[in-house]
């Protein structure tokens, strides 16, 4: 029996070439392929800048840094997440404050997040949670009123659209992180980037993705650098970047057919998912379904061949989160949503087959 998984990656010859020819240059690592990549990255979305990083989680905790966040300063994301958009306020020493979700999105609740704004809050993670923007018109509105910093985790979201943005050009945020995780949408094995457009935000990550070192023009000829803040080697590697160069060429072609299966999925099982708003054009990264009894579901599932995953465990119900001051009913809607969802496979190299078979094996254990 053929085996089906919630998500993975879409390789095919163009990587492989591009892969191949990279470990055949002079430069493996801090060469051309890393600022090509990065300057696709913004010719894509739209941004001024881009800086490349060794996985999202790392670019979340670089943002953190080149905003400032620190001890005593407070972050507001979603609960219903994976633990890398909250657990890089703590890395920077700042506090996590959640807002509950809208369970049409499962996305963060604008009318929520202004409940947890105290005269401590610097900052908003909104996490565009499988591929749908969160309403970042109303966020950025929330923001500018209370003089906060926007950034987004669109670790699920390249590709995706929003009203007439693409996510990623910053038009209504400060930065964006994406995650080129084997499961995320496109992938370079690890990975992630961040967008901004501003400019000194982009030299403060610069920095900091390479141990705080700066080496000015009158430092260019020498050996000379100077090491101004505490920096890390968060660094992708340009055999990663030839993988990413390659895979978001197919990004829009990768995209048609995850909106193609939502669609065939939409129509055939008709389980409760998700509602696309007005406002969004997703590259969807889940399909997440609502089933009664989602144990029993998991297990059946497992047994007819699909390996099916769970998105997400709420983060403040994790034993870490309860240790800092958060209990389980905290975000109701969060531990409603994750009671029932499981995400079904959704992946560009499933064909029109596979599709008929999951719809039915599927209808066979519900
Ligand atoms: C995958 C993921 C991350 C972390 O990405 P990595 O590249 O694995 O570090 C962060 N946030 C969300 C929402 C994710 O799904």
């Amino acid at each position: 029996m053929k085996k089906y998984t919630y998500g993975k990656q879409s390789l095919s010859f163009s990587d492989f070439y591009n892969v191949l020819s990279t470990l055949k240059s002079p430069f493996l690592t801090c060469g051309p392929k890393v600022k090509e990549f990065e300057q696709a990255i913004c010719d894509y979305t739209g941004a001024k800048y881009c800086v490349s990083v060794s996985s999202a989680t790392a670019g979340l905790h670089l943002a953190m840094l080149a905003i400032g966040i620190a001890k005593g300063d407070e972050v507001i994301t979603s609960p219903n997440t994976f633990l890398a958009s909250s657990n890089c306020v703590l890395y920077a020493g700042g506090t996590v404050k959640f807002a509950d979700i809208e369970l049409e999105t499962a996305n963060i609740n604008p009318a929520e997040i202004e409940k947890q704004i105290t005269d401590k809050t610097k900052a908003i993670i909104p996490v565009h949670f499988a591929g749908q923007s969160c309403d970042m018109e109303k966020i950025h509105e929330i923001a500018t009123k209370n003089n906060l910093f926007i950034v987004e985790d669109a670790a699920h979201a390249i590709g995706s659209d929003y009203k007439d943005t693409k996510v990623g050009c910053c038009k209504y945020s400060d930065m964006t992180i994406f995650s080129f995780h084997p499961v995320k949408t496109i992938t370079t094995g690890e990975g992630g980037a961040i967008t901004t457009n501003n400019k000194e935000l982009y030299e403060k990550l610069l920095a900091l993705r390479s141990h705080g070192m700066h080496k000015d023009a009158k430092m260019a000829t020498t050996w000379e650098y100077e090491m101004r803040e505490l920096g890390f080697n968060y660094r992708l590697t340009d055999i990663q970047a030839a993988l990413g160069i390659s895979q978001l060429k197919k990004l829009d072609k990768f995209k048609k057919r995850r909106r193609e299966i939502v669609e065939y999925y939409n129509k055939h099982l008709g389980l409760p998912n998700l509602i696309e708003k007005d406002f969004s054009n997703a590259c969807f990264h889940l399909y997440p379904v609502m089933v009664r009894n989602r144990e029993e579901f998991y297990h059946k599932a497992k047994t007819v061949g699909l390996n099916l995953q769970v998105h997400y465990i709420p983060v403040h119900t994790q034993p870490y989160y309860k240790n800092l001051g958060f209990n389980e009913g905290d975000y109701p809607s969060a531990e409603i949503y994750y009671k029932k969802c499981i995400s079904l496979p959704l992946y560009p190299t499933l064909s029109d087959r596979d599709l008929k078979e999951i719809v039915k094996r599927i209808k066979d254990i519900l």
